[in-house]
């Protein structure tokens, strides 16, 4: 370095993120923009946790994947996907190394998104209008809810224990559903309010209906006539809602955002902007070297509790599956597992600057980005991944020509979340977040850039490897 000058040094001495975009050549770029048409398309077909395992299968089968129940016996060269409930998803498989000394590679999504559920006896009519009552999913800003259409997906068990899917709000001739807002001129109040108390949980009520059957006789002539429907076209009794789970989400389609297309809005980014890079980084990536799982996890946005979420002893169970197959010790394998934690970031918006401190926050089209802590107020909640693992995703993802960068959520005491990195690193496995900045998270439409997808992509294949 002595014959450089100055500049040059400084350069070399500083770090900088790079921008995909800019840094990509023609051939690159077209890579980016077609990854992405694949992206949108799992979008549209799975906007509940249930409908992305099942998306998710089709393309494992698609994939040479089987399904897999526990118990069954495995063996090197295996492609298996294992359906936990319909709601998680767990993909695997089978590499020659042996995995007592190198571990398994995991790299575990969330499926669910932010939502608005039904409560279980929701179905009533007031002024002229029928309503369902609902108990939100997550950590939603409520007033960005009310005023958007709706359509409403999920699954009923009827009294005979028969199953019914619902999906009504998606097609162009369905109807769609809403919640109510005040108009302005009626606002004076609302508007004094706080944003988090302008809109109530309990005003979260969707108007599913308006027309009376014409019976002096009925007392609920709005409900008694949306009853009669969904009896005709499901079979659904109103106490079938107690054994149902149906969710609001909204219609929108993934759409490109912007003049030159470079971004795409949509529903649920969080945190199928990261399962879809997993699974399709897991397929395509032909290494027979590595045992390889990813997890596409439910619950992760209340918790990851259940036996759907990350919490769930699951994983623990099939890691020792995998090892008692393999005749490895299950507990050696832990140890010497790998983990990404695939979950988005908030990318850095001018427009909410204050929110951000910008030297430590993800910029958008800079690439996967990596969180080796989360949690709030003093690192509260989080794994925190070591500097030595750390060390060694920065040089597998250098050596393979990804652009990522890094980045905490936002300055510090302003807030935080968590991911189910803890989880995982709580099973004695090294475990760090990466995945996806994005503006304007967990609102009803999300943004992401197509630059910052396919760096994911790339990133997961390089430790698919
Ligand atoms: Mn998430
Ligand atoms: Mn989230």
């Amino acid at each position: 370095m002595e014959n450089l000058t100055n500049k040059e040094l400084e350069a070399e001495l500083s770090f900088k993120k790079k921008n995909v975009f800019e840094e990509a050549d023609e051939k690159e770029l077209s890579a980016i923009f077609d990854y992405a048409e694949g992206y949108k398309s799992f979008l549209d077909a799975a906007k509940t946790e249930r409908e992305a395992v099942k998306e998710g299968i089709l393309l494992a089968e698609k994939n040479g994947y089987t399904q897999y129940k526990l118990g069954e016996a495995l063996s090197v060269g295996d492609k298996k996907y294992y359906n936990n409930r319909g709601k998680s998803l767990y993909l695997f498989k089978i590499g020659k190394e042996d995995i007592g000394e190198n571990g398994i590679r995991i790299i575990a999504a969330h499926i669910d998104s932010p939502r608005i559920d039904l409560k279980q006896n929701p179905l009533y009519e007031d002024s002229g209008m029928g309503f369902l009552k609902t108990h939100y999913y997550g950590g939603i800003k409520k007033y960005q809810w009310t005023a958007i259409p709706l359509a409403l997906h999920g699954v009923v068990i009827l009294a005979d224990g028969s199953s019914v899917e619902i999906k009504v709000g998606e097609n162009e001739n369905d109807p769609v559903f809403y919640i109510n807002d005040l108009l302005p001129h009626l606002a004076a109040d609302q508007m004094q309010q706080p944003m988090s108390k302008a809109i109530s949980g309990e005003s979260l009520n969707i108007l599913v209906g308006g027309l009376p059957v014409s019976d002096k006789d009925v007392e609920n002539k709005i409900k008694f006539g949306v009853l009669r429907i969904l009896n005709d076209k499901y079979g659904i009794k109103e106490g079938d809602f107690i054994s149902a789970e149906i969710s609001a989400v909204p219609v929108f389609k993934a759409r490109d955002i912007g003049f030159d297309r470079a971004l795409v809005g949509a529903y649920g980014h969080d945190d199928r902007v990261c399962a879809y890079p997993a699974m399709t980084a897991l397929f395509d990536t032909e290494s027979d070297a590595h045992t390889t799982l990813v997890i596409l996890a439910d619950k992760e946005e209340i918790g990851s509790e259940g036996n759907t979420g990350m919490q769930c002893r699951l994983l623990s169970d099939i890691i020792q599956e995998i090892a008692t197959a393999l005749g490895k010790n299950p507990v050696l394998v832990r140890s010497n597992s790998k983990c990404l934690s695939a979950d988005v970031n908030a990318a850095y918006d001018p427009n909410y600057g204050e929110a951000y401190e910008k030297r430590n926050s993800a910029m958008l089209s800079c690439g996967a980005t990596m969180s080796k802590y989360t949690g709030s107020r003093g690192k509260s909640g989080t794994s925190d991944a070591s500097a030595e693992f750390v060390g060694y995703i920065r040089n597998l993802f250098d050596n393979a020509g990804v652009i990522w960068q890094t980045s905490e959520l936002g300055k510090v005491d302003h807030g935080g979340g968590g991911t189910v990195a803890m989880y995982i690193a709580n099973l004695n496995i090294d475990t760090v977040d990466i995945g996806v900045p994005v503006i304007s998270m967990h609102a009803p439409y999300e943004v992401v850039s197509k630059a910052d997808l396919y760096s994911t992509y790339k990133a997961f294949c390089a430790f698919c490897k």
